[in-house]
């Protein structure tokens, strides 16, 4: 079964009088540890789409499996703790407290989610700050990071619950093209050690290359 399964899927938005139709009648399936991205130009659909299949929206109409719940039945609640349990998110704004080290950031959804005892949330945070190649980076706060060193600590952050599913709207959208690059060849890297499932969305000709699967989006619909 695939790990994401877009049925009939349609959004509407209504802003008083006006309907905007942001997706009309989007089938399509995403199989476990795939690398896809959706492109399209601004207004597309794009940001909808991730909403969508990160639990964070619903569907005006049509079914949203994700890890074979139909979560667009899913209260707010449950659906948060859906969130939690099987889904990371990379932000294009990469996010981070500005408190915390970069150790810290990665280690928050450990405690926050997870609950994990603090020997073993150790061991998982070390874990990945050595995939992402920010072991030294360690003790620094956000402000004496590179955009495409804040990136790598999100994309830790968001790798560090082991979730199924990792989803990425515009990750590069902050960042310089080799920084851009490194990301998104670093995200399908870790897709693979990690068998993570990386849905990321971008209008940025140069990495549309880099995935393995592209949906365009064009007006809300397929093409
Ligand atoms: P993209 O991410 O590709 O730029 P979006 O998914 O953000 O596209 O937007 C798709 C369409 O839906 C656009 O026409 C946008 O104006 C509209 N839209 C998005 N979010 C809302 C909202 N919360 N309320 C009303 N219209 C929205
Ligand atoms: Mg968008």
């Amino acid at each position: 079964m695939a790990l994401v399964q877009i049925e009939n899927v349609s959004k509407i938005y209504q802003t008083g009088e006006v309907e905007v139709a942001a997706l009309s009648d989007i089938n399509l399936a995403i199989e476990k540890s795939a690398f896809v991205s959706f492109v399209g130009p601004s207004g597309s659909g794009k940001t909808t789409m991730l909403n969508l299949i990160g639990c964070l929206d619903k569907p005006s109409s049509g079914r949203i499996l994700v890890n074979g719940k139909q979560v667009d039945l899913f209260s707010r609640k449950k659906k948060a703790a859906f969130r939690g349990e099987v889904i990371g998110f990379i932000f294009q704004s990469f996010n981070l407290f500005p408190v915390l080290t970069a150790y810290e950031n990665i280690e928050y959804p450990l405690i926050m989610i997870k609950n994990e005892p603090a020997q073993k949330r150790a061991e998982m945070v070390m874990d990945v700050l050595e995939s992402v190649g920010m072991l030294d980076q360690k003790d620094k706060f956000p402000d004496q990071l590179s955009g495409g060193q804040k990136q790598r600590v999100a994309v830790a952050r968001a790798l560090v619950t082991r979730p199924k599913l990792v989803m990425a709207d515009e990750p590069t959208a902050n960042l310089d093209k080799a920084s851009s690059l490194n990301i998104i060849r670093l995200m399908r890297e870790l897709k693979d050690k990690f068998s993570t499932t990386f849905i990321f969305s971008t209008h940025d000709p140069r990495i549309m290359d880099e995935a393995e699967i592209t949906y365009t989006l064009v007006d809300g619909k397929l093409s």
